[in-house]
């Protein structure tokens, strides 16, 4: 199935109820990994409102939750130029066993960025969830990223909370641009 946003093409590639299954699982494999503790569930705005809110139906142990976003302006005082901030966590994370959810995690570098920020919070531990992930794109390895929902190929996505140009997070599938004849 195709569909159209602005100027873009994309093509189904994950269907609701595989994600739904999917998720099913890893809050069956987080349950077990935090039988004992409580922890805490940190998503990452915009994109994983709709992840979360599914996730966290899967999890049965007791836990709390919060989510940050992370804002960034182009300022000419990094040596990328880029500062980014995170804001909005309203939770002390001092001793807490942390579970960051993403909805996408492709070139690690805003990961890194969020994990390097909550690190200095004294966590008792930090673990990363993510729906989507894409290995070919990944800088370098962030051995805090253990569960995964779907490993995709270096491709631009949207729907279930993910947007172009600001548009289709309300699609409940999610879709993969189309690739031109000119780009294959
Ligand atoms: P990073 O490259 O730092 O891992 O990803 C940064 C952010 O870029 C993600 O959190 C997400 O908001 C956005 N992003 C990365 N890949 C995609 C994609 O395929 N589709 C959409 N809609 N956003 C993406």
């Amino acid at each position: 199935m195709k569909i159209q946003i602005e100027d873009k093409e994309f093509d189904l590639m994950l269907e609701y109820d595989q994600i739904k299954k999917r998720t099913r699982l890893l809050g069956i494999q987080l349950n077990v990994d935090y039988e004992d503790k409580v922890p805490v569930f940190i998503g990452v705005l915009n994109g994983s409102f709709l992840f979360m809110a599914d996730l966290i139906k899967e999890i049965d142990i007791s836990c709390e939750l919060a989510f940050v976003k992370v804002s960034s302006y182009h300022g000419n005082d990094t040596s990328s130029g880029i500062v980014r901030e995170l804001i909005g966590l309203d939770i002390d994370l001092k001793n807490r066993d942390v579970i960051i959810v993403e909805d996408i995690v492709d070139t690690g570098l805003t990961l890194i960025h969020i994990l390097d920020t909550l690190k200095k919070l004294e966590p008792a531990s930090i673990n990363v969830c993510s729906l989507l992930l894409k290995p070919g794109s990944l800088q370098e390895d962030i051995e805090e990223i253990t569960y995964v929902g779907f490993e995709i190929p270096n491709e631009f996505v949207v729907g279930y909370g993910l947007d172009y140009k600001g548009l289709g997070r309300n699609l409940k599938d999610i879709y993969r641009a189309s690739t031109s004849p000119s780009e294959t």
